[in-house]
């Protein structure tokens, strides 16, 4: 599915994508090259070298419950949460995963009840991040199976609810809707960092999942991190890392550290510093695009978008409104959109896909700044001329 035509070639001097205006454009997954202009700005401040005999063991951290975290990376995620105030570390397990994919699958095995004679039900309340689905019944587990939506679910016994905040794909605020005493709790809190959302408080949660893909756009190191209550749930998710890849890069992890020390340095500085706060840089990017799909949509007869409450960030110090990584398109009932979308040369994702209808479409707000305004254009041209299934 990864497209090269469409990515920022090494070889590319200009660092422009080159598209043409017959270009196809892919839209479908979250691929967060926005912030990569930042990044570049950052020039050598994030440049790491590794000589040949460095990071050879499979160890990191001998004592520790998670022995493959490298110390500066858990010191990084913690200090971070602190600077930006959106999660509760102190007292908490910390776990690294290659990716917040690996460790949502940790937290399936972790906290799922073996023995019963029924797998557990694994429910997110649509519309839901597709993957979870995908990801859940890949294997057939023997212990945990997808149940969908979890404004449907209904059965007796014990069950795994994701909650995904923002949600991923309609950038909506959540909170548990089963709340059952059965009930085991994965928060999936990918997106809320102040470049997406209003931060409103520390989250306070049993299992929470973040990832660097979302945080500051580095979705190639496949770095992810769980902050965990329990001490019985964190060694079992260790484990699962264990045994499924023993540990995650130390490359990574050194990278991941450093990048996110200089985000720390930023917020700390701003202001005063010649480096720029990344999350107010986020922030303002994703609010200018925002405000030009809008003015897109705005008087459109055939599109919506939902509407976003606008909130104190204890972050900022200001009342902002969200600004999600995807816009959650809406058409009239039945319509295929993703359908008409492709028809157009743009590749989205369809509501199915997120268990709702196909008159929703998800579109990724994280392109590079030439392909945004190729979508921009040709999502006006549709209204200009109507829905045609050419
Ligand atoms: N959770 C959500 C809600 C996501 O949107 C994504 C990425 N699209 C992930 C998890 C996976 O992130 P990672 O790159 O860390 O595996």
């Amino acid at each position: 599915a990864y497209d090269s035509k469409n990515s920022i070639s090494a070889n590319n001097p200009t660092k422009k994508l080159l598209l043409s205006p017959d270009s196809f454009i892919n839209l479908d997954h979250g691929d967060p090259t926005i912030f990569q202009p930042y990044w570049r700005k950052m020039g050598e401040r994030c440049t790491m070298e590794i000589s040949g005999s460095d990071l050879m063991s499979y160890f990191s951290d001998v004592g520790n419950f998670c022995w493959f975290l490298e110390p500066q990376l858990r010191d990084a995620i913690k200090r971070l949460h602190r600077t930006v105030g959106n999660a509760v570390t102190e007292d908490r397990y910390v776990l690294v995963g290659t990716g917040s994919t690996q460790l949502f699958q940790a937290a399936l095995y972790a906290v799922s009840s073996p023995g019963g004679s029924d797998r557990t039900s694994v429910v997110c309340a649509a519309p839901y991040y597709s993957s979870y689905k995908e990801e859940t019944d890949f294997l057939q587990s023997g212990l945990y199976k997808w149940a969908g939506d979890a404004y449907a679910f209904d059965k007796e016994g014990p069950y795994i609810e994701i909650v995904t905040s923002p949600n991923n794909p309609d950038g909506s605020i959540r909170e548990a809707v089963v709340n059952r005493e059965e009930g085991k709790l994965i928060h999936d809190l990918a997106y809320y960092w102040p470049q997406y959302t209003p931060i409103t408080r520390p989250a306070d949660y049993d299992i929470m999942l973040f990832t660097f893909s979302k945080s500051t756009g580095h979705a190639g190191s496949r770095i992810g991190w769980a902050i965990v209550k329990d001490e019985v749930v964190a060694r079992k998710m260790a484990k699962f890392i264990e045994l499924s890849s023993i540990g995650v890069s130390k490359e990574s992890q050194l990278r991941a550290a450093k990048i996110l020390g200089v985000v720390i340095e930023g917020c700390q500085h701003f202001g005063t510093a010649d480096i720029e706060n990344f999350f107010e840089y986020g922030q303002r990017l994703m609010s200018e695009r925002w405000e030009k799909l809008k003015a897109v949509v705005k008087n459109s007869q055939i599109f919506g978008l939902p509407k976003y409450p606008i909130e104190w960030c204890s972050f900022t110090g200001k009342y902002i409104e969200s600004h999600p990584a995807f816009a959650w398109l809406k058409c009239k009932e039945d319509t295929d959109i993703e359908t008409i979308l492709r028809a157009n040369k743009m590749q989205t994702r369809g509501g199915e896909r997120f268990g709702v209808g196909r008159e929703y479409v998800r579109i990724s707000l994280l392109s590079p700044e030439e392909m945004f305004n190729l979508f921009l254009e040709r999502l006006s041209a549709i209204e200009e001329k109507g829905i045609t299934y050419e």
